[in-house]
């Protein structure tokens, strides 16, 4: 996920940029709460499977970090977004662009994720294309990004954004 503003390796405090772009903060233990019945509901990334059997998989457990392909680990990353576990999300970055802290924003509510494309290049090297939209404030927001991920050491990680595929409007949170 790119920066709207700057790019994603820019000067601004690490801890205010994210992935996509926008800045956060932290939200409370609120949604730790709902984390036992959260195992068996539908998975926030849209897959057919509830959640301990899709994105959790990867996001604890012996198969943490372990998302076989660059789709399911943005699945998994957007995932982690939902239920502000900002330490996958770290851990999924890739050194190169990852910033040293991340703040998730309180009140953001994610809707829904839309994988369009992924495009895979050669066995190291992908590309996913995907629609997040959220709510904020009463406001609804459209995320279209194409994001980039490499695999090293078994891992994949999430790297950065290419440009706007389809030149959306700039979305601005308020
Ligand atoms: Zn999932």
């Amino acid at each position: 996920m790119r920066s709207t503003r700057k790019p994603a390796t820019s000067s601004r405090a690490p801890s205010r940029t994210t992935a996509s772009g926008r800045t956060w903060s932290p939200r409370s233990g609120s949604a730790r709460l709902a984390d036992a019945n959260a195992d068996a509901a539908p998975c926030p990334c849209g897959r057919p499977a509830d959640y301990a059997h899709c994105c959790g998989r990867w996001h604890g457990g012996a198969l943490r970090l372990q998302a076989p392909d660059a789709e399911s680990l943005m699945r998994s990353r957007y995932s982690a977004f939902v239920r502000s576990d900002a330490a996958y999300l770290l851990d999924t970055w890739h050194p190169s662009t990852r910033p040293s802290t991340l703040a998730l924003e309180p009140g953001l509510r994610w809707l829904g994720l839309e994988v369009k494309r992924h495009r895979p290049d050669g066995d190291a090297r992908a590309i996913v294309e995907f629609v997040a939209r959220s709510k904020q404030g009463g406001r609804a927001h459209r995320l279209h990004e194409l994001s980039r991920f490499v695999r090293e050491d078994g891992r994949w990680f999430y790297v950065d954004a290419l440009a706007d595929p389809a030149a959306d409007q700039p979305k601005r949170t308020a």
